[in-house]
């Protein structure tokens, strides 16, 4: 199957997932995780339409970034935070989906170049999986008010990678304990955070149904990775 056909088929699928969980047509948004993937894969999946990718790892990023730099692509970074990487990830992202240490806030904050739109941000939840990052549901209060505090971050909403081994009733209750986290800190703090980024290729229509607003979708666009 080509790109352009694999997207043509997800965005058939996620407007079927919207209809039939009642969700408004286009409340969910589709990112393109490019890992692993050729730079020929993310131009054509951009000849298709998308303009939102993802990439996990730093180096594989930016030379992407840099070789489409005429491009009006959005990089939303994905993968594990490690200290040294938050300067780069700072200048070359305009998302960060998995942020869940204070420090890296700050460190982030303090890099991201002042003449610069505010870096978009998504908590990270940790739902009790020790193998995984992540702030427990209980912890992500302190460290939104710590993100909400710092000027060039702007918080977004929250993130969640399940254990994908889960039967599809206990996926769709973690990822609904997700949605109605988000809404419980929104009144709670009085923020406005309307992303909720759960959903990959195996899980986006469970996702979808417990409110996720974005999906982060691969291998169903891509195929198999290198
Ligand atoms: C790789 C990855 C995805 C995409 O997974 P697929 O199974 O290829 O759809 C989504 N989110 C994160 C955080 C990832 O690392």
């Amino acid at each position: 199957m080509t790109v352009a056909n694999a997207i043509t088929q997800i965005k058939q699928a996620i407007a079927e997932a919207e209809h039939t969980s009642h969700r408004p047509p286009g409340s969910v948004s589709l990112l393109a995780v490019s890992k692993g993937q050729p730079l020929s894969a993310v131009t054509r999946a951009f000849e298709a339409g998308l303009r939102d990718f993802g990439e996990n790892y730093l180096q594989e990023a930016e030379a992407k970034i840099n070789a489409l730099a005429d491009y009006p692509i959005r990089w939303h970074f994905i993968g594990s935070i490690q200290s040294n990487k938050c300067k780069a990830i700072a200048h070359y992202f305009d998302w960060l989906h998995s942020l869940y240490r204070s420090a890296h806030a700050q460190t982030l904050n303090d890099a991201r170049p002042k003449d610069f739109p505010k870096l978009n941000v998504c908590i990270q939840i940790n739902l009790n999986d020790p193998n995984k990052g992540g702030v427990s549901p209980h912890d992500a209060e302190a460290l939104a008010k710590t993100i909400v505090h710092l000027p060039n971050l702007h918080l977004r909403g929250l993130m969640l990678l399940p254990n994908p081994t889960q039967t599809t009733s206990a996926l769709y209750s973690d990822f609904q304990c997700i949605t109605d986290l988000m809404h419980h800190l929104n009144r709670t703090l009085h923020t406005d955070m309307d992303t909720l980024s759960m959903g990959m290729s195996h899980d986006f229509k469970t996702a979808i149904q417990a409110g996720s607003t974005l999906v982060r979708i691969g291998r169903s666009i891509f195929g198999k990775r290198a």
